[in-house]
């Protein structure tokens, strides 16, 4: 999809270049417009022309295959917050590192921000052999527009055939823009990832019709190859000390961003992590009332500050806050142990929580579906059982 200009219409009155959110269009010298690559075919332009010289080509025009050849490597968009890089960074450096071999090619990491450290060691430690590198004003606090405009100018200079990155509230802010804004498609939120080394397609796998069937996406006629992975889906790269590479120091004249950050407010400080935590005790619908969830508190308590996790039942209930949901529409974990109480084990919660190292179930429906996935499961009224748990554990 693009933006076509019928020049022989334009009368040059620049009335759609007062309008282009993104100052994708411009009067040349002789007052007709043109389109730069900036232009997202958003459409808002359309209207503003009088004389209907504006059009959209609906139709994406595929790459001829030879154009494909051009793109090569792996490329994983490293997440950085006052210098640390978010963990996803690395279970994506660990998951490229084996599809970027299998293909043969470099794995990199791209990296933006402004005055944020030396974060391009621990990226090297995990696996990256390049890291490109963008340090600017207008990249200091993230916003959407500036991010974009780096990733897409670095896509299209570098020519990338994959491009991971983690499906945090971040990443999920400006990937899809990437994606428009280099004409490529986005397979989000994936749980698998493989690539197939002859036609080296990204065989993205990800839930589809609520959850119901895994669907395998391929994207054969464009490139880059994007895709999104939640935290805690794929297990970090191992570091290897003092592993270095090749780091790309890009000067990129971004624009000054249309968003201005006052203010950064930790939202989530007071709120426990669930997506990173090493033990879970999750409370479905079995509990029967909010008040419940102090049993599952005080489970968590006796395990040394395991984390409450809940099923979507539980939150749409409004027992208990949507931090605390596990799920595909809340949060992917692995936790060492994940004991779920009163949770029947629906896909949709299976697919959040199934790769944790052990998981126990509690249950009084000797059917129900998270004994299918769980290592231990006790049948029974939970609100016997893990009084009795607490007991033993407290001594
Ligand atoms: C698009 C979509 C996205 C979704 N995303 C999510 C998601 O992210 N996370 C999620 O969890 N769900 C999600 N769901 C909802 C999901 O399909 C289920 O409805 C939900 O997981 C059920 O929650 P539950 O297991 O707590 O409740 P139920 O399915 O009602 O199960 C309650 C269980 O508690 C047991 N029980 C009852 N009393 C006791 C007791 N005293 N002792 C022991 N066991 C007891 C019952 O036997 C039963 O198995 C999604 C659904 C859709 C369509």
């Amino acid at each position: 999809m693009g933006l076509k200009i019928d020049l022989d219409l334009c009368t040059g009155c620049g009335a759609c270049v007062a309008v282009c959110p993104f100052c994708a269009l411009a009067q040349r010298a002789d007052g007709k417009v043109e389109v730069n690559e900036a232009c997202t075919a958003c459409g808002a332009c359309l209207d503003s022309c009088p004389v209907g010289a504006l059009s959209l080509e609906t139709e994406s025009k595929p790459l001829a295959m030879g154009a494909l050849d051009g793109y090569r490597g792996l490329w994983v968009f490293a997440e950085q917050r006052g210098g640390k890089i978010h963990e996803v960074s690395f279970e994506l450096l660990g998951v490229g590192r084996v599809l970027a071999d299998r293909l043969g090619v470099e794995l990199c990491a791209v990296l933006l921000g402004h005055q944020a450290g030396d974060c391009a060691g621990p990226l090297f430690e995990h696996g990256a052999d390049k890291v490109y590198q963008v340090d600017h004003p207008a990249l200091e606090n993230y916003t959407a527009e500036p991010y974009a405009e780096a990733l897409s100018a670095l896509i299209r200079k570098y020519k990338p055939e994959v491009v991971l990155a983690g499906a945090t509230s971040l990443g999920r802010g400006f990937i899809p823009r990437v994606a428009v804004q280099v004409n490529a498609g986005l397979t989000a939120d994936c749980t698998e990832l493989d690539v197939e080394a002859d036609s080296r397609l990204l065989i993205q796998t990800r839930p589809a019709f609520g959850g119901n069937i895994m669907a395998c996406i391929v994207c054969p006629d464009h490139r880059p190859q994007m895709a999104t992975v939640r935290p805690k889906v794929f297990k970090p790269a191992e570091p290897v000390a003092g592993r270095t590479g090749t780091r790309v120091v890009e000067n990129l004249p971004l624009k000054e961003p249309g968003v201005k950050v006052l203010e950064t407010v930790n939202a989530m400080q007071n709120e426990v992590n669930v997506a990173g935590a090493e033990f879970i005790v999750t409370g479905g619908r079995g509990l029967g009332a909010p008040e419940n969830f102090k049993l599952m508190a005080e489970l968590a308590d006796a395990l040394g500050g395991a984390a409450v996790g809940a099923s979507r039942a539980a939150v749409d209930a409004g027992w208990i806050s949507s931090f605390h949901q596990v799920g595909q529409t809340g949060k992917t974990v692995r936790p060492k142990i994940y004991i779920a109480c009163g949770v029947s084990g629906q896909i949709q919660h299976l697919v959040g929580m199934n790769s944790s190292d052990t998981i126990i179930a509690i249950n009084k429906d000797p059917d129900a579906p998270i004994f299918g996935v769980a290592d231990v499961g006790i049948v029974g009224d939970l609100f016997q059982v893990v009084p009795e748990l607490i007991k033993a554990l407290r001594g």
